[in-house]
């Protein structure tokens, strides 16, 4: 089944002519779902070590997971009720021969063969902090000061196709997350607010912060994010790419004691930890660099090639 996609304006769509001709993007046949050219990925790769580089006195655990997780973990961060319309979930075959062939008949005519398929035990990463949470609950009690946690780069999956090439249904997300006293994971949030927004307009972005809301489902979701917005749980870090405004290339979300309670994270003295997360969509900041300096990656500007290359 094809989903509906949310349409381009005419910059955005010229904008995606150019990065699929300078073969920045490579066309998969749907919308939000690309290959990634030889720039674009040495861009994003060198733009996740800069990251590294920025995040080293944070001292974090390093963890590394996959683009699926156990549909129990997304049920419990009541992901499904917040956004219905995101959420993905692995679906397979456990029928016999018989229903086998029925449906092989199908989808070699590209009709729908999704009856014969069962949910199964996982789901797509919608959020790459989410395998976190009940790792890090699993090791116990957590020591005074808490801890902080960089996930890396991995792949998030959002069902929103659209034409508007930075809105990708794949994409890269660089994760790091705080777990620990409430105070702590709040200085650490303002922290990577300010030096996200130093990091990005040293590579020659007009990088701005604000306030926002998650695009929550529904008219209850639409209550959901004005109370986020006021109060000031989620912040993003903004930079021209081809919309009419500027688009979000990173956020900060405070989630207070919500998954410290959900997860069972247990601060030192006792009580739900307090968590935060940051989230950088690589593809994002990639496409804010080539709007901003061209699409010739080596004519860009020396200061900003320098961050990037000979550090
Ligand atoms: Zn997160």
């Amino acid at each position: 089944m094809s989903p509906q996609v949310l349409p381009g304006t005419e910059r955005q769509l010229a904008f995606r002519r150019e990065l699929l001709d300078r073969g920045h993007l490579i066309e998969t046949g749907v919308d939000g779902v690309y290959g990634l050219g030889p720039d674009f990925e040495d861009v994003r790769r060198r733009f996740d070590a800069l990251v590294t580089r920025v995040a080293a006195p944070d001292d974090a655990v390093r963890m590394h997971f996959p683009p699926v997780l156990p549909l129990r973990t997304l049920e419990a961060t009541g992901y499904v009720g917040s956004f219905p319309h995101l959420c993905s979930v692995v679906h397979a075959f456990e029928g016999d021969a018989v229903e086998a062939r029925t449906m092989a008949e199908l989808a070699e005519k590209h009709a729908d063969w999704g009856d014969h398929l069962v949910q199964s035990d996982l789901a797509l990463v919608p959020a790459c902090c989410y395998p976190v949470y009940p790792a890090i609950a699993a090791r116990g009690r957590l020591s005074v000061g808490g801890v902080v946690v960089d996930a890396g780069a991995a792949y998030a999956f959002r069902n929103e196709p659209s034409e508007d090439p930075a809105r990708l249904r794949a994409f890269h997300q660089r994760e790091i997350v705080r777990i620990g006293e409430p105070a702590a994971v709040e200085a650490w949030r303002d922290r990577w607010r300010d030096r996200s927004v130093a990091l990005l307009r040293g590579l020659g972005l007009d990088a701005t912060c604000d306030t926002a809301g998650d695009a929550f489902f529904g008219r209850a979701g639409r209550m959901l994010a004005a109370t986020q917005r006021r109060d000031g749980l989620k912040f993003e870090v903004l930079a021209p790419i081809a919309g009419d405004a500027p688009t979000a290339l990173a956020s900060f979300n405070y989630h207070r004691d919500h998954f410290g309670a959900l997860f069972g994270l247990e601060l030192a003295g006792g009580g739900p930890a307090h968590t935060a997360c940051l989230g950088f969509g690589e593809e994002r900041v990639v496409m804010a660099l080539l709007a901003a300096h061209g699409s010739a990656v080596s004519d860009w500007p020396s200061e900003v090639r320098a961050q990037l290359w000979e550090a």
